[in-house]
């Protein structure tokens, strides 16, 4: 892919430009009297001639930029849910003085994220503190560690808008985001304020800037306090109205949102995801990232023209799944990778979607030494090399049928006129 290498060169010719136009500036001004000595030419009127030689040599320079072509590029990769129900509490745990240690679920996977400029999950659990206790369902508690493990598995970016935002109520939501700071990510969807609840997310690379925002459906009863409305972003359509007209103005080139939503163990979207989807295609998002039902849903690419005859595209997945966690069978224990690659066209400025990928994950538990140990798989990769750490011959031709089976069911929705973004077109049966 052409990188913005370009202006290197642009710099180059504008240097060799400024050199010849320096002269080029002199050759206009008054030809000077034969009798007239080259040292006495007034002052001012080499001044003179260098502004319009610079002048020109400005047009000349915007008329360059306007004919050249190039593009840039971001990749952001994202995934569902992170949960850590009880058992896995008890894997992770290693000793009181040395903590918790959860990186084995990510060894497969951190190789696809190191490929992205961003890399999203969203945090299903509260990092609250041992204070509060640690506990999976129905009230989620984990270690700070979980924190340090999304950080060395290449996470960048983390949703914290979900059903389990409060499940330590106010202190977890601040807690939570403090062990976030710590390890350096940025994150959206709850906040300490007013006020840094009404910043949006930039996420800025290679000249393409995306907000990103995080909603969820509610907090499972547990009620967000008096005159705090801005721990935890609910859905609200006209809220999220808002926010993508304070993105736009903040100069975002894409916006995202990470959405809540859904009915729990159902595969296709509800009515009710689909209604929210276009209306906030219609109000101008550009990708909605769905979690929530614990299982796959498809996604789908859509492009559509406006009033004015402006081109559209959006992307949405309805549900990405459960990305780690100790749910198992009817589909809990599959996710998705979320990959997309968006691009930048120059000079036009316009965004579009190059490529997406939808790769199928598992998430294997097995027994080592008397302990579960936990991985996440990426499922083409365990096809390709028939086998992983920890797997039976078995369970291969288990993963076989479920990433040929969950390939189609992602694509199930997709129109034949989008397959040039996919990467890996779904094969025509
Ligand atoms: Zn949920």
């Amino acid at each position: 892919m052409r990188k913005a290498s370009s202006p290197l060169l642009l710099l180059l010719f504008f240097a060799f430009l400024l050199s010849i136009a320096v002269g080029y500036g002199l050759a206009q001004t008054e030809p000077m009297a034969q009798s007239e000595q080259p040292a006495q030419v007034e002052e001012s009127s080499i001044f003179d001639g260098i502004t319009k030689g610079k002048e020109r040599l400005q047009r000349e320079w915007q008329d360059f930029r306007q004919s050249i072509h190039y593009t840039t590029s971001v990749r952001v990769i994202t995934v569902g849910d992170i949960m850590v129900h009880d058992n896995q509490l008890q894997a992770a745990f290693i000793s009181p003085e040395a903590g918790y240690q959860f990186d084995s679920y990510f060894t497969e996977v951190s190789p696809i994220f190191a490929e992205g400029d961003w890399v999203l999950g969203n945090l299903e659990t509260t990092l609250a503190g041992s204070d509060k206790g640690f506990t999976g369902y129905p009230q989620f508690n984990s270690p700070a560690e979980l924190a340090v493990a999304l950080k060395n598995a290449g996470f960048n970016v983390i949703t914290t808008a979900n059903n389990h935002s409060l499940d330590r109520r106010e202190v977890g939501v601040l807690r939570t985001l403090d062990r976030l700071d710590e390890q350096g990510f940025l994150y959206t969807g709850t906040f300490r304020s007013e006020a840094e609840r009404n910043e949006p997310l930039l996420l800025t690379k290679n000249n393409i800037t995306i907000a990103l925002f995080a909603y969820t459906y509610g907090t499972n009863g547990i009620p967000i306090p008096n005159g705090k409305d801005y721990l935890v972003n609910l859905i609200d359509l006209e809220q999220m109205k808002a926010d993508i007209v304070k993105a736009r103005q903040a100069g975002a080139d894409v916006i995202a949102m990470a959405v809540h939503f859904g009915n729990e163990y159902q595969r296709e979207p509800s009515v009710q995801q689909v209604t929210l989807v276009d209306q906030l295609f219609a109000a101008g998002v550009d990708i909605i990232y769905g979690s929530h039902p614990h299982v796959v849903q498809p996604f789908e690419i859509r492009t559509w023209e406006d009033e004015a005859g402006k081109e559209h595209q959006g992307v949405v997945i309805y549900s990405l799944g459960n990305f780690i966690s100790d749910q198992r069978g009817d589909y809990k224990d599959l996710g998705l990778i979320f990959d997309l690659t968006i691009e930048k066209e120059y000079p036009s400025q316009k965004v579009i979607f190059k490529q997406v990928e939808a790769i199928p994950t598992y998430v294997n538990r097995y027994w080592q030494d008397g302990k579960r140990i936990y991985r996440i798989l990426p499922l083409e990769q365990v096809v390709k090399d028939q086998g992983a750490e920890g797997l039976t011959a078995q369970q291969i031709t288990q993963l076989e049928k479920y990433h040929e089976e969950l390939r189609g069911h992602v694509h199930s929705r997709l129109g034949e006129n989008v397959f040039q973004f996919l990467r890996t077109p779904p094969v025509e049966k």
